[in-house]
C-alpha cells in the first residue's frame, strides 16, 4: 500500500507519515516547506526501519507534472497541504486562497483521473461564528463579512468541501472529508499563531503569557495521535466515502483558563497579559468565541472518538519543548 501524503513535511502531516510507515505503508510526501520543516521528519528519514519506505519531494502541490506522477503510482491520497494558522492566513490572503482551492482543486481532479481514494482534511473554521455547542456536521454556518480576511480561510475550506462533493456526485470520487478541531501536539510550532505551543514556549522562557481579548473565548483540543488514528480508520471505512466528519475533543477550556493551567505546570514565573485583538492583529479581526464538535457521527462509524486528556497533552507538549529549547 503506497499512500501520498500532502503537507507531510507539515505538523499533523508528518505524524500521519510515522504511522502510515509503523503500519508497513510505503509513503511518498508533498510539501512546499512553506509551514512544514525537514526537522519534522528528519527523525524518518534517518529510521533505518522506515527510511526505504518514504519518499520526500520538496514541491508545490500546484506542479501537475509531480502531482500526477506521485498520484498516478499510489493507492490513496490524505491532503493535507494547507494554507494554516490564523497569523499566516492573515499575512499571506492570496497564497492561501491559492493553495487551499487550487491546489484541493488539482489533488481532486488527478485523483478522479487516476480513480485513487482521497482524504481531505477541512477545518472547523468552516463553521464560522457560532456560539452554540455541540456542532454538528449538518449546521449551517455563519461567516463574517469578506472585508475580514479570517473568513476566507473558512470560505477556501468550505469551498474545497463543496468540490469534493461536487466530485464525488458527478464522476464517483472516493473522497473522505474530515473537519479538524484545535490539533495540538508535540513538534506544533508557535510561528504562525497557534495558541498552545506559543504559551507553553512563552512560559518554559519566563515571558508574558499573551491572551488575547478578554480571554473567555473557549476551544476544545485534540491530541494529534488520536486525530491520526481517525484519519487512517475513516479511510479504511467504506461507508465513510462521500461523508463529512468532524474530528476533535469535546471537553471545553477557556483561554484564560489555558494560559493559567499551562504556567502551573511548567512551574513558570510568568503573567498573563491580556493583548487587545486590535493590538494583536494589524488588520479588523474577529475571532471566534467558541468551537466545539459532536464526535458522534465519527463515534458511530469508526467506533472511538479523539479523548486524550489535556493535563497528557500539555505534559507531552512541555516535555517536547523543553527538549527543543535545549538544543
Ligand atoms: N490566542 C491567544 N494568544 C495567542 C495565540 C492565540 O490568546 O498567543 C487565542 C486566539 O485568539 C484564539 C485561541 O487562542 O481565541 C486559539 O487560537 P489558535 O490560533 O490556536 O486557533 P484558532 O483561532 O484557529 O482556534
Amino acid at each position: 500500500m503506497r499512500v501520498v501524503i500532502t503537507g507531510g513535511a507539515g505538523f499533523i502531516g508528518s505524524h500521519l507519515a510515522s504511522a502510515c510507515l509503523e503500519k508497513g505503508m510505503e509513503v511518498s510526501i508533498i510539501d512546499n516547506l512553506s509551514t512544514g520543516s525537514m526537522d519534522n521528519i528528519r527523525y524518518l528519514q534517518n529510521d533505518p526501519r522506515l527510511q526505504k519506505r518514504l519518499s520526500v519531494t520538496i514541491d508545490t502541490i500546484l506542479n501537475p507534472l509531480t502531482m500526477a506522477e506521485l498520484i498516478g503510482s499510489a493507492d490513496m491520497v490524505f491532503h493535507l497541504a494547507a494554507a494554516v494558522g490564523v497569523r499566516y492566513i492573515l499575512e499571506n490572503p492570496l497564497e492561501s486562497i491559492k493553495t487551499n482551492i487550487q491546489g484541493t482543486e488539482m489533488v481532486l481532479n488527478l485523483c478522479s483521473r487516476f480513480n485513487k481514494k482521497v482524504l481531505i482534511a477541512s477545518s472547523s473554521e468552516v463553521y464560522g461564528k457560532h456560539l452554540h455547542a455541540p456542532l454538528v456536521e449538518t449546521d449551517n454556518i455563519i461567516y463574517g463579512p469578506s472585508t475580514k480576511s479570517r473568513w476566507s480561510y473558512a470560505a477556501s475550506k468550505l469551498m474545497d468541501e463543496f468540490t469534493a462533493l461536487a466530485y464525488h456526485s458527478t464522476k464517483g470520487l472516493q473522497v473522505v472529508i474530515t473537519r479538524l478541531f484545535n490539533t495540538v501536539g508535540p513538534r506544533q510550532t508557535g510561528a504562525y499563531g497557534m495558541v498552545i505551543p506559543r504559551f507553553v514556549e512563552q512560559a518554559l522562557k519566563d515571558l508574558p503569557v499573551t491572551v488575547y481579548g478578554d480571554g473567555t473565548q473557549t476551544r476544545t483540543f485534540t491530541f494529534v495521535d488520536d486525530v491520526v488514528r481517525a484519519l487512517i480508520e475513516l479511510m479504511k471505512h467504506e461507508k465513510a466515502v462521500g461523508e463529512i466528519f468532524n474530528v476533535g475533543g469535546t471537553k471545553e477550556i477557556s483561554i484564560q483558563d489555558l494560559a493559567c493551567k499551562i504556567i502551573e505546570k511548567t512551574n513558570s514565573k510568568s503573567a498573563i497579559e491580556k493583548i487587545p485583538y486590535e493590538k494583536a492583529f494589524k488588520k479588523d479581526f474577529e475571532d471566534m468565541q467558541r468551537r466545539v464538535p459532536s464526535v458522534d457521527k465519527l463515534k458511530s462509524f469508526i467506533g472511538f472518538e479523539p479523548k486524550t486528556d489535556l493535563e497528557i497533552i500539555l505534559s507531552e507538549i512541555i516535555d517536547n519543548m523543553k527538549a527543543c529549547l535545549l538544543t
